[in-house]
């Protein structure tokens, strides 16, 4: 190893690594050392306990150690691949090793070897074996003696095998980069490197009881016992965790530092207001109500997140209190991430609030338009609705991103909604809520709205630079929604009470899921797009000319423009589509009151939020609404978590269940938080989190400004830019 590697040091300038590897290892995202050495294994496999191949289950993940009694390679024409094929055999049975494109194992493995083998069990035609399972050499059989004189070749992957201890760590891979070749360059870098520097103090390490990062790096790359893995993650978690923290305490401090207009509304003036409403508000409305009311009356920017279940009502929220800014001479913008919703919201305050004269705007990608009170609204250009939020002769905009192009300007914004936050990147809310253009001194109020209700444990750390609003009461009247899980025997049963539901003159929505293809490992998600559609024309063709070819069935999918998606959604509400099938395009807010069958195919392929949300698509009506989960899988897990779905009774309650079954980080996803994926996953350690919080509240409390924490100042920032703008 060359002297003087440092942590920065780029990954192309080390020993060993060539330049067509450093590109490789770029698309892992690992440019310099640091990176590698935070490239952090996702698994481990566990070659202590090895299995007689005479006990392999089906199934089940086990070890195996054997001699290589053949190893070919097959070449199938028609799917463009190479085969590998290994007999591996101990004392007591063979097994057949199955690897896919990795040509290079026939020249490392060979008959004579004796190798470890590990993976799930599979159960083929050929009898049971292993498909693309981790191997390592581990020797040569006695009874062969070719390899005496090349033993040196195989000496350094058989040193390497040993390093690792019992327990081999496994990497996520991209095509080219195993894991053991990771393990390769990972291992003599950290004795290279010798120590990492510690960035956070000794005392605060000492007071959370979690190791140094030398001796986490050590235990996450090389454990000896999966006891040292645990330890390591919780170290690892911890520190990020404590920079989220300290970023979002950081955050909200310098909000309160920040002027923004102060937007009171009189009592009586309000309940004129609310009077126009074509129902009252639910307590938890108002409740929520108060608190923004009380926000935007201070002239501190409102930094707010409204969580509340599909159906509570958030929309109205919005609305009054997007008036109540207009009304104190201000202007807001309301942002959604789909042209469909968008307009929805806009005819939504037309239809409420007919005697508006303050100007709402509709701006999306297709147009614009405009309205000012009774008999005044009309299409207008985009470029004049602009002229107009910049004169500020226009006091509300509603739209989707098209309100944060370039160009668009105000001149007083006093507040920005968006509606389905978590639809939008981190940078695009930035983008709202930080501005302050035409605003010279002043910040908008922010109001965020999630329908994706989130467990207070994981919003308070996630979101701790937010308040959080909570709607948990649906709207009166509303009838709870059956839902059933439908196996593939009774299909014929549900087809047949659909067709009375419509007859009955309801309505009806199918999802499909996208159908995932094996596809190599770097064209991951490429073509999930083109899949999701064909997935969707397939359902369409089978259920509007075989199951239901009376029937007015229509389809609405990602590749439709989004004027022809709004106007299948206008036939939808017009009551003029009975079968509508779709994609998870139709996921976000939409409003079809008559619609009360949400039928979805293949349900254990989506995320029980996401099934949640489906199911929020009915039941906005006076009638019964159902909600089948058509599912081939009689797994228990898959059970389970759909049965989750049957019983919650509000979308808290599921997300509890959900975080408990699959965990922070399956349950949120990275891209939304820009957590790690390793501390997202420690999120659930309530000790972790708390002592991780009251660490950062500690450092504030002596240094708010970070003055004398020069070092932990630089990577906040850097925190600070990964969690906020990516
Ligand atoms: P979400 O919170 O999912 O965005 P919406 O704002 O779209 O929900 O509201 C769903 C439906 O409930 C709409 O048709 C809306 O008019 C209606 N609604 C909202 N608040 C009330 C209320 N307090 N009483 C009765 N209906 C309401
Ligand atoms: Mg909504």
């Amino acid at each position: 190893m060359t002297q003087g590697t440092q942590l920065e040091t780029e990954l192309r300038y080390v020993k060993g690594i060539g330049p067509a590897f450093a590109v490789r290892l770029q698309k892992l995202g690992l440019k310099t050392v640091k990176d590698l050495l935070w490239h952090f294994p996702s698994r481990y496999e566990d070659f202590s306990n090895i299995a007689n191949i005479v006990d392999l289950i089906p199934g089940e993940p086990a070890t195996i150690q054997g001699v290589i009694q053949e190893i070919k390679i097959l070449r199938s024409f028609r799917k463009k691949m190479f085969i590998i094929q290994a007999t591996v055999a101990d004392a007591t049975g063979s097994v057949r090793a199955t690897w896919f494109n990795q040509k290079f194992l026939v020249a490392m493995l060979k008959k004579g070897m004796v190798i470890n083998l590990a993976g799930k069990v599979s159960d083929g035609k050929a009898g049971i074996g292993f498909s693309h399972p981790s191997y390592e050499i581990v020797g040569f059989s006695e009874d062969d003696e070719q390899f005496i004189e090349n033993a040196a070749d195989y000496r350094e992957e058989i040193e390497a095998c040993k390093h690792t201890g019992r327990l081999v760590p496994m990497y996520p891979e991209t095509k080219g980069v195993t894991s053991k070749g990771l393990r390769f360059l990972i291992k003599p870098l950290l004795d290279a490197i010798d120590r990492v520097p510690e960035t956070l103090p000794a005392s605060m390490l000492e007071r959370a009881a979690v190791m140094d990062i030398n001796d986490a790096l050590r235990g996450i790359h090389f454990p000896e016992t999966m006891e040292d893995v645990t330890r390591a993650r919780r170290r690892i978690a911890f520190e990020d965790i404590f920079y989220l923290q300290l970023v979002n305490m950081l955050e909200r401090l310098r909000l309160a530092k920040e002027n923004a207009y102060a937007c009171e509304m009189e009592e009586e003036k309000f309940s004129e207001l609310l009077k126009q409403l074509p129902f009252e508000l639910t307590e938890a409305q108002a409740q929520v109500m108060r608190e923004i009311m009380n926000d935007i009356a201070r002239p501190h920017p409102m930094n707010r997140l409204l969580q509340g279940d599909v159906g509570s009502g958030k929309t109205i929220v919005a609305v009054l209190s997007a008036i109540i800014i207009a009304e104190a001479g201000k202007q807001a913008s309301f942002m959604a991430p789909t042209e469909i919703l968008a307009t929805q919201h806009y005819h939504t305050f037309k239809k409420i609030f007919g005697n508006f004269e303050k100007g709402v705007a509709l701006l999306t990608a297709s147009g614009a338009r405009v309205f000012f009170g009774e008999g005044l609204e009309s299409e207008m250009k985009k470029a004049d609705v602009i002229k107009k939020l910049a004169t500020g002769e226009i006091k509300i905009a509603i739209g989707t991103h098209a309100l944060i192009q370039k160009g668009v300007t105000f001149d007083e914004l006093g507040l920005v909604v968006i509606d389905e936050q978590h639809r939008f990147g981190v940078k695009q809310r930035q983008a709202l809520a930080g501005h302050k253009k035409g605003n010279g001194e002043y910040l908008p109020h922010f109001l965020s709205m999630s329908a994706t209700p989130i467990p207070r444990t994981l919003s308070l750390t996630l979101f701790g630079d937010l308040d959080v609003s909570i709607i948990e009461e649906l709207p009166k009247g509303r009838k709870a929604i059956m839902t059933k899980i439908v196996p593939p025997a009774s299909r014929t049963d549900a087809y047949a009470f659909i067709r009375g539901q419509v007859k009955k003159g309801r309505q009806i929505f199918v999802i499909c899921p996208r159908i995932e293809k094996n596809e190599d490992e770097d064209g991951k998600g490429k073509n999930w797009f083109a899949a999701e559609t064909k997935t969707v024309k397939e359902e369409y063709d089978k259920l509007s000319k075989k199951i239901f070819p009376d029937m007015r069935v229509e389809m609405l999918h990602g590749k439709l423009k989004p004027a022809e998606k709004a106007e299948v959604m206008q036939r939808m509400k017009k009551g003029t589509i009975d079968v509508l099938v779709a994609t998870s395009v139709i996921e976000v807010g939409v409003d079809i009151p008559n619609a009360t069958i949400m039928m979805i195919e293949g349900a254990e392929r989506f995320g029980l939020a996401q099934l949640y949300q489906f199911k929020g698509r009915v039941g906005r009506g006076e009638h019964q609404s159902f909600c089948l989960l058509f599912t081939d899988s009689s797994s228990q897990p898959t059970k389970d978590r759909l049965e989750a779905l049957v019983h919650a009774r509000n979308g808290f309650e599921l997300a509890e269940k959900d975080l408990a079954l699959r965990g922070p980080g399956e349950f949120m996803g990275q891209s939304q938080t820009g957590l790690p994926d390793l501390a997202m996953r420690s999120l659930h350690d309530i000790k972790l989190v708390k002592s991780a919080r009251g660490a950062a509240e500690g450092v504030l409390k002596i240094d708010p400004e970070l003055k004398q924490h020069a070092q932990l100042k630089g990577i906040v920032a850097r925190f600070h830019d990964k969690v906020h703008l990516e």
